[in-house]
């Protein structure tokens, strides 16, 4: 795979409410990779993507995307950019339904002439939400409401993802499923910036992986060297 990097994250702060969430981190996801960001419960993942996708605006650092500064750019502008944060499923639009969910995730500039072959397309992915296209989100079940935050998320034609615990509440068999579609969407050209607690399934798809701690990034390297990692093993993968 090509390595030109696309997103870079540099030096990276943020607090709330004056306590700090994130320290440092600097991370770089190259064309057409997978990247995973692994860590403990509050190591400050969701900070991060979010300060990336421009959900929050960083405290300190920088964002560079295709070669361009996009610092402090706001969510809808980065999604312009082709830059997309899938938020946990529970986030999406619960009272409408599943077609107008999708209707907003489409209702962006640069995806608007794509926006029917998306539609197929997403439709295509996901059979069990083109059954229930006219239901309210809402009345889904979790999983479902996961794959209408990734459908969503779809229809804006991104560069790259970035999915937030994709696999939150899912099933074995759809943690299964989530995995291989996060494959085929990256085989499709879309890079992919992956928040997972699953962190076997997600260091054997990954190229490579960062591992944060208390907001700062103490480990990087490839799926390969992560899943052999005695910190790794220990530290996420129960071994
Ligand atoms: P998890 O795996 O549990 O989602 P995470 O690695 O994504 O964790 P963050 O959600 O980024 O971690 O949180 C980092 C730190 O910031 C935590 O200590 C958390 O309590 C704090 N934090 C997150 N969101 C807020 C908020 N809205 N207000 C105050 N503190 C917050």
């Amino acid at each position: 795979k090509p390595l030109a990097a696309l997103l870079g994250a540099h030096g990276l702060r943020y607090a709330y409410r004056g306590i700090q969430a994130v320290h440092d981190v600097s991370i770089t996801v190259g064309e057409g990779e997978i990247v995973a960001l692994l860590g403990a419960n509050g190591a400050g993942k969701s900070t991060t993507v979010k300060m990336i996708a421009g959900a929050l605006r960083p405290a300190a650092g920088a964002v560079s995307w295709a070669g361009k500064n996009v610092t402090g750019f706001p969510s809808y502008a980065m999604v312009q950019e082709g830059v997309t944060l899938v938020p946990e499923g529970r986030l999406v639009f619960q009272h409408m339904t599943v077609e107008e969910n999708l209707q907003v995730g489409g209702h962006v500039r640069r995806a608007r002439a794509e926006f029917a072959v998306n539609f197929e397309r997403v439709l295509e992915v996901f059979p069990r939400l083109a059954e229930r296209r006219r239901q309210n989100a809402g009345s889904l079940s979790g999983g479902e409401q996961q794959m209408v935050a990734i459908a969503r998320g779809m229809m804006s034609s991104p560069r790259l993802m970035i999915l937030d615990e994709p696999s939150l509440g899912l099933s074995p068999l759809l943690v299964q499923h989530m995995f291989e579609l996060i494959r085929r969407l990256n085989q499709q050209g879309i890079s992919i910036l992956l928040v997972e607690q699953n962190a076997q399934q997600s260091l054997r798809i990954a190229d490579r992986a960062y591992v944060l701690e208390k907001g700062r990034v103490v480990l990087a390297g490839t799926g390969q060297e992560m899943l052999v990692n005695p910190f790794v093993k220990q530290a996420f993968l129960g071994l």
